[in-house]
């Protein structure tokens, strides 16, 4: 059997034929293995769906208790058979949840990553490398160029900042699913103990968090009260980075506006967007932990998908690795 023949890329997403089920699939399937809950690799419609405990139970928060027709558990570690295909879940280190798929069968094993880092997330289980024939691996930030700093470094810049103007309203914009459960347990890490403010698109998410043992410290509804625009002197507030385009954020007084996303390495991204403060924080690896990652799993093949494809492949063939792009579509990541 040839890999192909175990998954091969179709128009709504990774098909596997033996098993006769999709991974993330953009559009809705009869049978489909989900590797986390971000909206993008996570939709609604799909007739069965297979995931981690976690990423069922976001998907429920996001899209209602009926966003599949029947749902399964995957135990991470635990093999199982999907149409005498076998398949396991081990953890990406992505987001709360998030798993990479180990599909086997007929002497093949490939493993299709999802979306993954290597560095610590206190939010997350750590990525674990699974050694596979064919090793599928995002590219989001496949670049050389892309090389992430240390996070505690990008939080104290956070800090500093509001030190540095104590009468200004610091807005943090950071995905709703794990960015920002992350920038507001690294900022506890840190020592910062005040009341963090959240946008209500946050709340339920960060109560699931809460209810997983992730301790997000005292927080708020960022909504003006009697005390005006000027509760907010001072503050961190924490909301999508949608909410900060709009008139949602003209509510505060003479705002610093901050971004949490790995594209914040990229000055003119952060001028685009008007952000004062760009902080690099990213739930994608970067280009070290990228090749790294390809090193660990000892796959002879590797198959880039969404992202930059061509210099990982590139990477990949200098280093006597065959590599091919996948160009599956329709994944613009909502966690970078
Ligand atoms: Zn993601």
């Amino acid at each position: 059997m040839r890999p192909s023949d175990l998954l091969q890329p179709r128009p709504q997403g990774l098909y596997c034929p033996p098993g006769d089920f999709y991974i993330d699939p953009v559009k809705p399937v009869a049978r489909a293995l989900i590797t986390h809950g971000h909206a993008d690799h996570a939709r609604a419609g799909h007739g069965a769906v297979m995931a981690t405990r976690e990423t069922l139970e976001i998907m429920a928060i996001r899209y209602g208790a009926d966003f599949t027709g029947s749902r399964q558990e995957a135990t991470l570690g635990e093999r199982v058979s999907v149409n005498g295909v076998e398949v396991s879940f081990h953890p990406a280190g992505h987001v709360l949840g998030s798993a990479q798929i180990r599909v086997a069968h007929g002497g093949r094993c490939i493993v299709a990553s999802g979306d993954y880092k290597r560095r610590r997330d206190p939010t997350c289980q750590g990525f674990e490398p699974v050694a596979c024939d064919v090793f599928i691996t995002e590219a989001t930030f496949g670049l050389p160029v892309f090389r992430h700093p240390d996070d505690a470094g990008e939080i104290a810049r956070l800090l500093a900042s509001l030190e540095q103007f104590p009468e200004r309203t610091h807005l943090v914009g950071a995905y709703s699913l794990g960015k920002a459960q992350r920038v507001i347990r690294l900022l506890r890490e840190a020592g910062y103990d005040e009341t963090i403010h959240i946008h209500g698109a946050l709340q339920k998410l960060c109560d699931y968090f809460e209810s997983e043992g992730i301790a997000l410290g005292p927080l708020s509804p960022a909504t003006i009260g009697n005390g005006g625009k000027s509760a907010f002197a001072g503050k961190i507030v924490v909301g999508p980075p949608s909410a900060f385009a709009d008139r949602w954020a003209r509510r505060f007084s003479d705002p610093v506006s901050a971004f949490a996303s790995g594209w914040m390495r990229i000055r003119q991204r952060a001028k685009q967007r008007g952000v004062e403060l760009p902080l690099i924080l990213s739930d994608h690896s970067d280009w070290d932990e990228l090749v790294a990652t390809i090193a660990d799993t000892g796959a002879s093949e590797v198959w880039v998908t969404h992202g930059r494809e061509e210099a990982l492949v590139r990477w990949c063939e200098i280093n006597g690795i065959a590599a091919r792009p996948l160009h599956l579509v329709g994944y613009e990541d909502e966690g970078d």
